[in-house]
């Protein structure tokens, strides 16, 4: 053989070698993209597997929910609704809240969720039934949970009505025992039993005391104590209530510092501002160590409101204070942080914080108390600026 036809033959032989190896490269990345193909095919089918349990963990959830659950969009048109928000507006998808609740102050809260994503909650009435609201934030949807509360309502009506009933029929007993009390006082002087009634006087005295913040509490918690809001000076709402009470202090040698800043004025009803008064400063001389001091103080809040300022009360003893864990219960009714002090007897049935802070929140105020355990306690409240 020729070199030409050597050449030639090396040529088929070179280009055969590269055609195998070219066709094992296609076969190699062929079965290459096979083996991925089936990777995500399953990687899929357990994708698809999870949402399916997903769902059906979600349908559960939905299924056991009795509260109805509606989302809206950024038009507060509705999207979706579960079970309970079919059963209650039947299938409304695609229409907008407000036709199927007629409701401004619901819409507002829906509006005022999308806008600053915070959750609100309020109460609604509607077809002679009562609902708690809570709107959540989804982005740029909202949620809304209907919470049937009607029945919650008619217990709490029916304990109130049952309070108030009872403290009503117990006022007018109590009244003629304590008259029979000054009946027997008069006749008896100071002779042997004169201590005997003077203490079944007092002890009268502490149940109509009771009774009747029973009852007043009843009334305020319904709305039936209605505020008389009227431009106060400050000094005419503490004052008269330093006077009043001084006695008890002067008789534990407790020294009163009042202080409030010249020519506040606040937004009260003047009697219901000086019986949270009253409730503060008679706390603070219980509690208050004997010989010690109970400052009384008044000012402009630092914080402003958008519509106004604030007066900032303050009512601060020497007394044993209250532990931490206390400090948000003591507004709580028939509270009391100390067990064993009500024994120590003069301490009340723990409903004078109760109605301080329904009266301080009806005039649109907040309360709060500080306490360092062992130094003292202060309780803080605010009542509008007039
Ligand atoms: P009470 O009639 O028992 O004083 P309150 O509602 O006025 O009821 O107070 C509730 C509880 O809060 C009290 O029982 C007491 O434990 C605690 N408390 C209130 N004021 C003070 C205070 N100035 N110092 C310490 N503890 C206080």
């Amino acid at each position: 053989m020729t070199w030409w036809g050597w050449s030639l033959l090396l040529l088929a032989g070179a280009l055969t070698a590269w055609f195998i190896w070219q066709a094992r490269e296609v076969a190699g990345r062929a079965a290459k993209a096979e083996q991925e193909a089936t990777r995500r095919e399953a990687e899929r089918a357990a994708l698809v597997a999870q949402v399916g349990a997903l769902r059906q963990r979600l349908a559960q959830v939905e299924a056991a929910t009795h509260d109805a659950l509606i989302v809206v969009d950024d038009a507060q048109h509705i999207t979706a609704l579960n079970y309970g928000g079919r059963a209650l507006f039947s299938d409304v998808v695609g229409r907008s809240l407000i036709e199927i609740v007629r409701d401004a102050d619901l819409r507002q809260a829906v509006a005022d969720t999308l806008a600053d994503h915070r959750r609100r909650t309020l109460t609604l009435t509607a077809a002679l039934r009562t609902y708690r609201v809570h709107v959540t934030d989804g982005g740029a949807t909202a949620t809304l949970a209907f919470q049937d509360v009607t029945d919650l309502h008619r217990l709490q009506r029916a304990r109130r009505d049952f309070v108030a009933n009872i403290s009503h029929e117990l006022r007018t007993p109590l009244t003629s025992l304590g008259l029979l009390c000054d009946a027997l006082l008069a006749t008896t002087g100071d002779g042997d039993n004169g201590e005997l009634v003077r203490t079944i006087s007092s002890e009268v005295g502490a149940l109509t005391t009771l009774v009747t913040d029973m009852l007043d509490l009843t009334q305020i918690e319904d709305g039936r104590l209605p505020l008389r809001l009227a431009p106060t000076q400050v000094t005419d709402l503490v004052e008269p209530v330093v006077s009043r009470l001084k006695p008890q202090a002067e008789q534990k040698g407790i020294a009163v510092m009042v202080e409030i800043e010249t020519g506040i004025q606040a937004l009260a009803d003047p009697e219901k501002a000086r019986r949270v008064l009253t409730n503060l400063l008679d706390n603070a001389f219980k509690y208050a160590y004997a010989n010690s001091q109970v400052r009384i103080t008044a000012q402009r809040s630092a914080e402003r409101r958008a519509d106004g300022g604030d007066i900032l009360f303050t009512v601060a003893d020497n007394g044993p204070g209250i532990a931490a864990a206390d400090l948000p219960r003591v507004f709580e009714r028939f509270f009391k942080a100390d067990r064993a002090r009500e024994r120590g007897g003069g301490v009340g049935a723990g409903l004078g914080l109760a109605i301080a802070r329904h009266l301080v929140e009806a005039h649109g105020g907040r309360i709060w108390a500080t306490s360092v355990e062992g130094q003292g306690a202060a309780f803080h409240f605010t009542l509008p600026e007039a």
